[in-house]
């Protein structure tokens, strides 16, 4: 029985490898027209204050329902929108529709602090106009850029210092956030977190998930958090899932949090209804909790 499991396996991943080939192949040629196929959308998960309760920001997170594939992960067609230099029109349509979203959710529901975060890709950051290009849509959202976070990723700081050194100067002065996404996981050189100017730390959630049991993890952790404070940034902590991670994140002086705990990406549309739901708490004064 084994025996034709195990031919069976071998023969699943021959035809693995020709299925999954085939994949890549049309995955890549739908990107191409996805954007004018309006296949895409922009999801929202919320960032919790966990100290006053309140929703702080919202990430944007990008989704594709492919027409006959169905819905595919970003940690698949992301890499590949890369690859093929897609991510460019990509990135711009998602960060123009973040904050057309923001600014309205901010004017409707009347919270104007709101702020929103958009993730950036290493290939975005060798455009030379993205610093022109983020103005504009700025300008013409009329977002206040004190309301927007740019989420860049270690490897981005690392490819080339002095280019992004001025980038996110350029950001910087404008008055737009910055922020380490998946912090810990990438190639690093602390000297960055010095010489840049970033303004938060996401902890990573491959280190939140063990938090508890791990004490490797919350080494780490609890590493992130002085490191982000003893330099005057936030520290977000992402992949919150359990009211124990909460707890001891919480213990650990992380006051920003986002996970499943809290809310998953979210539609726009379940996310307007998410924070009037939060807007009707909030004059209760009851803190956020599991939406
Ligand atoms: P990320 O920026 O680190 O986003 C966090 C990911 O963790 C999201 O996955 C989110 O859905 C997921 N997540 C949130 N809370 C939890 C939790 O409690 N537990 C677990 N297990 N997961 C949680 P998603 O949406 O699949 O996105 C994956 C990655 O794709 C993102 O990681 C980001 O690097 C990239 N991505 C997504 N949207 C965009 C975009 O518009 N532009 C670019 N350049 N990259 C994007
Ligand atoms: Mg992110
Ligand atoms: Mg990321
Ligand atoms: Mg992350």
């Amino acid at each position: 029985r084994a025996k034709s499991q195990g031919r069976n396996k071998y023969q699943f991943y021959n035809s693995g490898i020709t299925t999954q080939t085939t994949e890549l192949f049309i995955l890549e040629n739908s990107l191409y027209y996805a954007l004018e196929k309006e296949e895409f959308s922009v999801y929202y998960q919320p960032q919790v204050n966990i100290t006053t309760g309140k929703i702080t920001k919202m990430e944007a997170l990008l989704r594709w329902e492919h027409s006959g594939l169905g819905a595919i992960s970003p940690t698949k067609f992301i890499p590949l929108a890369e690859e093929t230099g897609q991510i460019i029109p990509i990135g711009e349509w998602v960060l123009r529709t973040a904050c057309i979203q923001t600014k309205y959710w901010q004017k409707a529901l009347a919270i104007p602090s709101l702020s929103v975060a958009v993730n950036l890709s290493a290939r975005q950051f060798q455009q030379p106009n993205l610093v022109d290009m983020v103005q504009q849509i700025l300008i013409e959202t009329e977002l206040a850029p004190e309301c927007l976070e740019l989420e860049i990723t270690e490897g981005i700081a690392m490819q080339n210092m002095n280019l992004t050194k001025d980038i996110l100067n350029d950001l910087h002065r404008m008055g737009v956030s910055i922020s380490i996404d998946d912090f810990g996981t990438g190639y690093c050189s602390l000297a960055y977190l010095k010489n840049f100017p970033i303004h938060t730390l996401k902890i990573d959630k491959s280190f939140v998930r063990d938090l508890a049991t791990n004490t490797h993890d919350a080494a780490i952790t609890t590493a992130i958090i002085a490191l982000a404070h003893g330099l005057n940034m936030n520290v977000v902590a992402e992949g919150v899932e359990t009211e124990e991670q909460r707890r001891l994140l919480q213990i650990l002086d992380c006051k920003f949090m986002q996970g499943f705990l809290f809310s998953s990406a979210i539609s726009a549309e379940d996310a307007t209804k998410l924070l009037r739901k939060y807007k009707r708490r909030k004059v209760n004064n009851q803190p956020f909790l599991v939406a």
